[in-house]
């Protein structure tokens, strides 16, 4: 089912004249990583080390490779450009062509209109006969190209759906060509606007409204229950590409002109117990968006993100609610 684009690989490894390859790859692929490893040493003669530590996306580069390597291969993640992560890094997207011809006519009554289509890196080249279909069957269909955190036409990920950007006020329902309903959600709650999935790893299609008002609810939930906080935690990661520093600083001037306490505090991973010895009546994260929307239950504390924050101070009104994203502005 996966392409990992070895030839491309080796070329590259051969090319940077390196002894020592460190992989990285997100959960779902390292099964395949010794035999990966194995294909790179016997055709390019170079050691190579695997990285066990999670990786949730191309904003997760290891960066203490250079402590044991020279060069960093990260597979299953496409670039994000403006992150700039230097010329020893090669990202190598997996893609997966999948067979999606029989769901296509079970999304087909759940459209309206012009068809905006998004999907994640491992569908792009998907992309031209999904809008083809949708065109032979009565759909205009449109694909944004994002910011430069995104490297593909129609490509979105968790935190960035800039792709949308240019299809507002032209398309009237998307379709999402992936798995896991976070990137869609966004899209739901940005536009309002019916968002089908297609998820070709499970072979189902879904519509996101029910979610979307689960979700609202949820966030809306926890908005109220900070209302009364008096001392933050503002939450910074320092992965590569979701270290949002300069937010954090400026999230604390606000608490602090509203009267709150803040402190910034710094971790590479996320988890509820490293949090235990600080006091606060809620935290803020800056990090992935995904964090506050999926982990948030495991948290003692609401865990708000930075749109939140400007709403429990009345800053921002709740129907202005974004979802939080890393754009590349
Ligand atoms: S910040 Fe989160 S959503 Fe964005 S690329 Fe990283 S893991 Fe994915």
């Amino acid at each position: 089912m996966y392409d990992f684009r070895i030839d491309l690989v080796a070329e590259w490894i051969t090319g940077k004249g390196a002894n020592t390859v460190a992989l990285q790859m997100p959960e779902g692929l390292k099964v395949h990583a010794q035999s990966i490893a194995g294909e790179i040493e016997e055709r390019t003669g170079v050691r190579c080390v695997i990285v066990a530590d999670p990786c949730y996306g191309a904003c997760d580069v290891d960066r203490r490779f250079t402590d044991y390597a020279d060069v960093l291969v990260q597979f299953g993640h496409a670039d994000i450009p403006s992150m700039h992560a230097g010329p020893n890094v090669l990202f190598v997207e997996v893609f997966m062509d999948m067979d999606i011809s029989a769901l296509l006519p079970k999304a087909l009554p759940l459209l309206k209109g012009t068809v905006g289509v998004l999907t994640t890196v491992q569908h792009v080249r998907m992309l031209p006969s999904i809008t083809r279909w949708l065109e032979d069957n009565g759909h205009p269909a449109l694909v944004g190209k994002g910011d430069d955190r995104i490297a593909f036409e129609g490509q979105v990920l968790g935190c960035n759906i800039t792709a949308v950007e240019p299809l507002k006020g032209r398309a009237d329902s998307f379709l999402y060509v992936g798995s896991g309903n976070f990137h869609p959600l966004s899209v739901a709650i940005e536009t309002s606007l019916p968002v089908v999935v297609i998820d070709p790893l499970m072979q189902e299609v879904r519509e996101l409204s029910e979610l979307r008002d689960r979700i609202l609810r949820q966030r809306h939930g926890a908005i109220v229950r900070a209302s009364d906080a008096r001392r933050f935690v503002v939450l910074v990661s320092t992965k590569v590409g979701q270290n949002r520093m300069d937010l954090a600083w400026s999230i604390r001037r606000m608490l602090e002109e509203n009267g709150r306490k803040a402190d910034v505090v710094v971790l590479e991973e996320f988890h509820p117990d490293r949090l235990l010895p600080f006091d606060a009546d809620a935290y803020v994260s800056t990090a992935c968006p995904r964090i506050a929307i999926d982990d948030h239950l495991r948290y003692p504390k609401p865990l708000l993100t930075p749109v939140e924050v400007e709403i429990v101070l009345g800053l921002r009104s709740w129907d202005d609610y974004r979802l939080d994203s890393i754009t590349s502005d």
